[in-house]
């Protein structure tokens, strides 16, 4: 088990800060300098102080200026009798202006010295927690802060440590600090210029005074609400909003993730239009999870006939046609098409409708020439590969995952381009079924969201596999020569000619965000070209909502159900209570093989995060029924938090690893540890057995060493 302190080392630079600042806050206790930051001490010195500010004006200033910023800085209690002896001995307007840079610079400094020292290690340890936070901070910061700084209840310097840990910028701090605190300020050192009157600094600000200061700390914040009801009502200004509706919801596209909202909301006995151009099952049914599983079935049987001697087999032949294969796959699909089809979702008390939908207005999608008016619309459109626009590409006849199931003739060379689970699983695929594979893939390792070891074991059996995997390769141009293909690439700062017979480009898929009314409505779509939502999955129309591959930031079709429930509910009961998308624990797998299958966190992952972790692994190459199957190859990874029994990611490589990880992600998703799976039987001898002997692994590194050496004393004692 190796062990990762993300961001927790203590640099020499912040030990030294460390002592310096306990230095000088123990010589303000040793010195007991307290005594100086009374009212009864001011008064009595107001006079000889007064009159050295006469005698000698700049070093005077410049000395309180230096010793506020000091106080302040180290979050020393006497911020306020300074700022009424700025009031006593320069007046209101410059003891307002010194004591408003003084104590903002102050301010400043202890935000820093806190960020400095903390933050790190704050981030590392509830990184994933204080995510929300930073994501708030990054939006309304600013508006938080100028609160903090005006109602009094807050004390300052407990502001100035607190958002030194947040991700709020410095110079954000800075100017809401000056700003946010200039009101007090400008009260006490007002209240200093009579310093005489005073009898307590606690009695300056009235309960009239604080009630004021609150209501000024809060305006800013009430403020931004009504500007944002106002810009959501301004959205809607151009439309004339229907008197009633004919609908609850329409649900536009019926893959993955407007099948599952049409059906909740059928489920609750809202009236639904569910409306598709195409197919109803979309991408997964048809051109994604289902047919690339089947084929994937076939080339696995090959596979296994070509191993026959590691079965025992002295000798097996596959009389095997590509097209059978393919057409298999079309089988495939018939047999789970009547799950998505019109006929069953009608029977849910679905409105199905064929047709190309196109959203109007926020309340009224027109199809087929009719226009329906609706509450709310689920936009759950998906996406579709992307081409990239590679000179001569549009020549070759390129196949993409949307066409290549057409295929009844096995490419003799084809090129894969992209080295992500489509490609990974593709080229695998046709490799196995005959096809002389090239991959090509323009990064360092395939599979780049996976730790390198995964990457690693999966190319390795590629190349097993007999794939030309070409990594750090760039494509960069397509030709066609007296009919012959190939594909010229970049590597290493030279070109590599790749001569095929076919290409499948599978680089990336990219959002359906055009065409059936976002532009018109001024719908953003993200950097990713995905639609922007925020986290209900709401529009920049609260009543229009976008899930599955459309919406993102993950394309799968589990994601697409799951973003879809939130969708749905919503968009149907949002006026009572919405909830937030909870992407906590999010799995996928790869289906190559050696399968890979990851839920929550892994290595690569937590250290760009700077996140303490833990890894224990088991190498299934020693579970009895890999072994006995011929499959003992692969690796369970489980991180963890260091000293704690809680999971934050696992990624499982090796035969079923999609099947296998499921008890981790239930484990994940309930706060289950690994002391949990230890004690819970798996049946001897299955796959699953893997996940318990990885987490016996984790126990025995756990294992208290001082207790097992006292019950070795009590053995010994016992055997007398
Ligand atoms: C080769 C491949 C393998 C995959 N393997 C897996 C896997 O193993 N596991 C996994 O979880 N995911 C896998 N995926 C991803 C998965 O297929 C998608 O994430 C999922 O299908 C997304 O569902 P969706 O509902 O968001 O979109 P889609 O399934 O694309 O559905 C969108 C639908 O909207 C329709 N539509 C669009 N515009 C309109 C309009 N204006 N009017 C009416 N209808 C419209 C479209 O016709 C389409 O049917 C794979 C994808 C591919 C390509």
């Amino acid at each position: 088990m190796r062990a990762y302190e993300g961001g927790l080392a203590v640099t020499r630079g912040k030990l030294l800060l460390i002592v310096l600042i306990a230095a000088l806050i123990a010589a303000f206790i040793a010195f007991d300098l307290g005594q100086y930051f009374s009212l009864s001490y001011l008064k009595s010195q107001q006079a000889a102080i007064g009159e050295l500010y006469r005698a000698r004006p700049l070093q005077t200033l410049a000395a309180f200026f230096l010793i506020y910023v000091a106080a302040t800085g180290l979050s020393l209690p006497g911020a306020t009798i300074l700022t009424l002896a700025a009031g006593a001995i320069f007046g209101l307007l410059w003891g307002t202006v010194i004591v408003s840079f003084a104590s903002s610079i102050g301010a400043t400094l202890a935000f820093l010295v806190s960020r400095f020292l903390l933050r790190d290690s704050v981030q590392a340890k509830f990184g994933d927690k204080l995510k929300a936070i930073n994501a708030g901070i990054d939006k309304d910061g600013a508006f938080y802060l100028f609160t903090l700084r005006l109602v009094p209840a807050f004390p300052f310097f407990v502001i100035n440590l607190v958002m030194g840990l947040t991700s709020i910028k410095s110079w954000t701090f800075y100017w809401v600090s000056q700003l946010g605190m200039l009101a007090g300020t400008i009260v006490y050192v007002n209240a200093g210029t009579q310093v005489a009157q005073i009898e307590s600094a606690a009695g300056i600000l009235s309960p009239a005074l604080i009630a004021s200061f609150t209501l000024l700390g809060i305006f800013p914040l009430i403020t931004k609400k009504v500007v944002a009801m106002i810009k959501a009502r301004k959205v809607y200004s151009r439309f004339t909003r229907p008197r009633r509706f004919d609908r609850n919801v329409i649900v536009i596209g019926a893959g993955s993730a407007g099948l599952v909202s049409a059906y909740i909301a059928a489920a609750v006995k809202a009236k639904v239009t569910l409306i598709e151009k195409d197919r109803m099952g979309g991408d997964c049914l048809y051109t994604g999870c289902v047919p690339s599983k089947a084929l994937i079935r076939s080339a696995k049987s090959l596979s296994h006939i070509k191993r026959a001697r590691e079965f025992g087999l002295r000798e097996a032949r596959a009389d095997f046609q590509f097209a059978d294969a393919m057409e298999r796959v079309q089988r495939v699909i018939k047999a789970i098409e009547p799950h998505d089809s019109v006929e069953r979702y009608t029977s849910l008390g679905v409105e199905c409708i064929k047709g190309e939908a196109k959203i109007i207005s926020p309340w009224e999608v027109r199809i087929n020439g009719k226009i329906l008016t609706t509450r709310s619309i689920v936009i759950a459109a998906g996406a579709r590969p992307f081409v990239p626009p590679i000179p001569g590409v549009e020549n070759v006849g390129h196949f993409t995952s949307d066409t290549v199931w057409n295929l009844r003739k096995l490419p003799a060379r084809l090129v894969v381009l992209g080295g992500g689970p489509i490609g990974c699983e593709l080229s695998q695929c046709f490799a196995r079924l005959g096809s002389q594979v090239t991959q090509v893939e323009m990064l360092p390792r395939i599979m780049i969201r996976e730790d390198p070891e995964f990457s690693e074991m999966v190319l390795a059996r590629f190349r097993e596999d007999g794939i030309d995997v070409r990594l750090e390769h760039k494509a960069r141009q397509f030709l066609v020569e007296n009919g012959d293909k190939a594909l010229i690439c970049e590597h290493k700062g030279r070109d590599v000619r790749i001569p095929f017979d076919e290409v499948l480009v599978a680089v990336g898929r990219v959002a359906n965000t055009a065409g059936y009314g976002l532009e018109e409505l001024g719908i953003p779509v993200t950097r990713s070209r995905t639609v922007e939502t925020n986290e209900f999955l709401q529009t920049l129309y609260p009543n229009i909502y976008a899930c599955g591959d459309v919406a993102g930031p993950f394309q799968f079709t589990h994601t697409a159900s799951h973003q879809a429930w939130y969708a749905a509910v919503n968009a149907l009961f949002g006026g009572v209570k919405k909830f937030r998308a909870d992407y906590s624990v999010i799995p996928w797998a790869t289906f190559t093989e050696p399968e890979v299958a990851r839920v929550g966190l892994n290595e690569t992952e937590a250290k760009e995060k700077g996140i303490s972790y833990e890894v224990t692994r088991f190498g299934i190459d020693e579970l009895d029924r890999a072994i006995a199957d011929s499959e003992a190859h692969g690796l369970v990874k489980v991180l963890t938090v260091p000293g704690k029994d809680r999971i934050l990611g696992v990624t499982i490589a090796g035969e079923h690893a999609g099947d296998l990880i499921a008890e981790y992600i239930l484990a994940m998703r309930h706060g289950i540890g690994l002391n949990k799976i230890l004690g819970t039987i798996h049946i001897y001898p299955t796959l699953s057995e893997a996940n318990k002997y990885a987490a016996g692994n984790w126990k025995r590194e756990h294992a208290p060493q001082n207790v097992l050496k006292w019950v070795e004393r009590y053995h010994a004692w016992m055997r007398g």
